[in-house]
């Protein structure tokens, strides 16, 4: 039989490591798949997407910047899809294009795996693309005390404050995050990916501040070093949300569910190793 074919559709995709990741989980559960990493122009996702389809695809990931731009091709959304706005996990029913968002319950996971504590937190998302958008429903569902959306281009986090109107989320640029520090820091800005960092006031950061970045790679990112040099508790990569939103994806097309431990373990090897 022939392998059942996935794949990760972004702009850039080469860094993605979504095609090994989801080979190991085919090992753990002995299912044969080919999963390829493919670069869709910017203005031509739902083409690329419908190609893949036609000669034999069964589903994809998506990854920046075409989280919004899937949503809109669904013909069928999940609640936690609908919720956010954003797909990241496309699967076929019969004709029918299927989308779900597994982001959300990828960076919860982690936060839970790492202790972080979410009831009653304040938290700041830095960012207001498709991957901010795809984990706000999972994040108010922790009861936190309140939601500040901060993006460098204001008016996107007011977009999402309107779009999902919750009395715990507010919005504002960049500049206007003012002194007082947050107990969880969340960067889902793709910053990194051009080696910048958002451009906030180091004063949002106390010495009990747990910062996450949702970019990870082989040595601690330039957004986490910026937090660990100006005081914070703890700083995260997002490995293993990576690994955990993959996961939930792989659930998804196969209805079983792989061990994220020895996935997470290995790839952070790899990512020290250099490879
Ligand atoms: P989008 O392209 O949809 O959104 C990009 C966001 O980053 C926007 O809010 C944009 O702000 C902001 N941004 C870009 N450059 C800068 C900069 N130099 N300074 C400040 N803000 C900037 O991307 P996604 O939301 O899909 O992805 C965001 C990041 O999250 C990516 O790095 C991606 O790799 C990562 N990610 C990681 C996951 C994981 O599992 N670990 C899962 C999902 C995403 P503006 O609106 O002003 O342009």
């Amino acid at each position: 039989m022939n392998p059942r074919q996935y794949c990760v559709f972004g702009n850039p995709i080469s860094q993605s490591r979504s095609p090994w990741i989801h080979q190991r989980f085919a090992s753990q559960l002995d299912i044969e798949i080919d999963y390829q990493a493919k670069l869709a122009p910017e203005d031509g996702f739902a083409d690329a997407f419908k190609a893949f389809v036609a000669a034999g695809g069964e589903g994809a990931n998506v990854t920046a910047p075409f989280k919004e731009q899937a949503w809109q091709l669904c013909d069928r959304l999940s609640v936690t899809a609908k919720d956010s706005g954003a797909v990241n996990t496309l699967f076929l029913e019969g004709d029918k294009i299927c989308g779900d968002n597994t982001d959300g319950f990828g960076l919860v996971a982690d936060l839970h795996r790492q202790q972080v504590q979410l009831i009653d937190a304040k938290i700041l998302l830095l960012g207001a693309g498709g991957a901010a958008r795809g984990v706000i429903p999972a994040l108010l569902n922790e009861t936190p005390k309140s939601l500040t959306i901060a993006n460098r281009t204001a008016s996107k986090a007011h977009n999402l404050q309107n779009y999902f109107s919750d009395p715990r989320i507010h919005a504002c640029g960049f500049d206007e995050l003012l002194a007082g520090s947050f107990d969880v820091i969340i960067n889902a800005t793709s910053a990194g990916l051009a080696r910048q960092r958002p451009d906030v006031n180091s004063s949002i950061i106390g010495t009990k501040t747990i910062c996450y970045d949702m970019v990870y790679q082989a040595e601690p990112t330039g957004f986490l070093v910026w937090c660990h040099d100006h005081g914070a508790g703890q700083c995260i990569d997002g490995l293993g949300m990576l690994v955990g939103q993959a996961a939930k994806s792989f659930s998804i097309w196969f209805s079983a569910m792989p061990d994220i431990e020895p996935v997470i373990e290995e790839l952070r090897r790899l990512l020290i190793q250099g490879k």
